[in-house]
């Protein structure tokens, strides 16, 4: 078989050689051991949360070395593309912020690697297919659906390893008559690479964060040009990775079974393959069956990115909460240094998980609750105002009616060695604060369980005679324990645990009254502050409208 007029019938329009193209895509000048990552999400119009997680890898990884992150959109599956496909990856990762140093913008490409489209590199792939058929290492495969189906099917009967390979692989060693007869019915064809392959060999492989492993050598001539001329995964990742100069390819673990026909490739090319990351599953707990499996687009909301912009977490909440899923060490490292950026904390593929990393919406919420508690109030209040002002257009006119006032009350309990943490998501401000604006203020009466109503008065009545805005915590509990006293309540705890029955309560069920009046709940944040933020005048009258309805 003379592979070389092969190689030109079938594709006469490839003029470049592969060293005109390798010669397009320089060695990058980086300083040593800087690392260079990709995303190469394919626009699908869906993006998960597994995405975010191999993007934070990727984004660590090369910017924790001083190195280059890059956007590369993966459009070689036109059935799955859908319009707009490429905002939304575009989109999700700016709104996580994470940034792209080079690959695809929505302005066109940004470096020199380019093109950062894997449909507009066609040209690039058939030069070096059309090289490997040269090198007798690529043919063309007529085989149809049907055909194929029938060797599964005879394979499956024989109890053999499904695919296309020895003597199934019926179209390795064809004439090139046979060949040119397809070809002149206009028969549609792939190319498949020629494996040298043997399932009997075992590669070893050092996955950065799998650990070292044994691999099955590929012996399957698997598809490496579709028959509209655009290249499997395979072939496309193996060629943009090595002109792109990646060093770290970081992807699902789904990849690993074929990772021995990449490396393969790579030998076939003459290239360096790069280092592996596989990451591992995001996994949650069924809530109803309670055990534990794969995150699933059908059953789970909180898998789609959009679902945390929508509900209100914060983007740096989930970035926090995937590093402590990405790195076991990360907490531990949070807790000692609770001010510092989490970018400052060392990121690495060796503190990864090798099985599943276990999702839960309630750890994020924690986290998220510790990261909102270090911002400013002012901080607190932009983000609130920006996300109700999409979602909850009414809550928006009142949180921003007096900026003053609404972040006076976002400072309560804020700053300090232990602040409050109230809100996990953006929309949490609303069911928190919404006491403070009269408009909203839908006050629950029901007092303490052994509080009577009368009691409830009385205490309100001198309270309202004695409180002062020029209170200070201290003489506010002071005036709280008075209270307590002149109504039978013990002033002290450990006193009324020790002889309840010589009380009508104590101290905190006085606190809880006033507290009931002025919020109209029990959960409120610091009555003393609360009631400085309100003024002298509605306090009064949210104890007088308390009053009158237990009346
Ligand atoms: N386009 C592939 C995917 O969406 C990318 C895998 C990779 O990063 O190599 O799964």
């Amino acid at each position: 078989m003379d592979y070389n007029l092969l190689a030109e019938r079938l594709f006469p329009h490839i003029t470049k050689t592969p060293e005109e193209i390798l010669a397009q895509y320089p060695k990058r000048q980086l300083p040593e051991g800087a690392k260079v990552t990709r995303m190469g999400p394919s626009p699908t119009g869906f993006m998960h949360l597994g995405n975010l997680y191999g993007a934070l890898v990727d984004e660590r990884l090369a910017h924790q070395s001083g190195g280059v992150f890059y956007l590369r959109i993966e459009d070689t599956d036109k059935k799955r593309e859908v319009e707009g496909g490429v905002q939304v990856i575009i989109d999700a990762f700016s709104s996580f912020g994470l940034p792209f140093d080079e690959g695809a913008t929505l302005e066109g490409d940004k470096g020199d690697y380019g093109p950062y489209r894997q449909s507009q590199r066609a040209e690039i792939y058939q030069t070096f297919v059309k090289d490997l058929m040269k090198k007798g290492l690529a043919y063309p495969c007529f085989a149809t659906e049907e055909e194929l189906a029938q060797m599964r099917a005879k394979q499956e009967e024989r109890k053999e390893n499904y695919g296309y390979y020895g003597e199934y692989a019926v179209w390795r060693d064809r004439p090139m008559e046979d060949i040119e007869k397809e070809l002149q019915k206009g028969t549609p064809y792939v190319v498949r690479f020629r494996s040298e392959g043997n399932i009997e060999h075992k590669i070893k492989h050092d996955d950065l964060i799998k650990g070292k492993m044994e691999v099955t050598e590929n012996d399957q001539d698997v598809v490496i040009l579709k028959s509209d001329g655009i290249p499997t995964y395979h072939f496309a990742h193996v060629v943009d990775d090595h002109l792109m100069g990646t060093t770290v390819v970081v992807r699902g673990e789904e990849w690993l079974a074929t990772l021995p026909v990449h490396l393969q490739l790579f030998r076939a090319m003459g290239w360096k393959p790069p280092k592996y990351a596989h990451t591992a599953q995001l996994m949650k707990i069924d809530e109803v069956t309670g055990t534990k499996r794969k995150l699933s687009k059908r059953k789970d909301p909180e898998l789609a990115l959009t679902f945390y912009k929508q509900q209100g977490y914060p983007t740096q909440s989930v970035l926090e909460y995937l590093m402590t899923l990405l790195n076991s060490n990360y907490e531990e490292w949070r807790r000692a240094n609770p001010e510092k950026p989490m970018n400052d904390f060392p990121f690495s593929t060796k503190k990864m998980s090798v099985s599943g990393a276990l999702f839960g919406i309630d750890k994020l919420k924690d986290v998220s609750k510790n990261v909102i508690s270090r911002m400013t109030a002012k901080e607190v209040y932009d983000e609130i105002a920006a996300w109700s002002r999409e979602n909850d257009p009414d809550f928006y006119t009142l949180f921003t009616r007096d900026p003053d006032y609404t972040q006076a009350i976002l400072a309560i309990g804020r700053g300090g060695k232990k602040p409050r943490k109230d809100l996990a998501l953006w929309s949490d401000a609303k069911p928190y604060m919404d006491f403070m604006f009269d408009e909203r203020f839908t006050p629950d009466y029901t007092m303490p369980e052994h509080v009577s109503n009368e009691d409830a008065r009385s205490i309100l009545t001198e309270f309202d005679g004695m409180f002062s805005m020029e209170d200070t915590p201290e003489s506010f509990f002071e005036k709280m324990k008075q209270i307590a006293q002149n109504h039978g309540y013990a002033t002290e705890m450990k006193a009324y645990k020790q002889n309840p029955e010589q009380y009508r309560g104590n101290v905190g069920d006085v606190s809880m009254v006033v507290r009931i009046a002025i919020a109209g709940r029990q959960n409120a944040p610091d009555m003393q502050l609360v009631m400085q933020i309100l003024g002298e005048q509605r306090v009064h009258e949210r104890i007088q409208q308390c009053k009158d309805a237990l009346a």
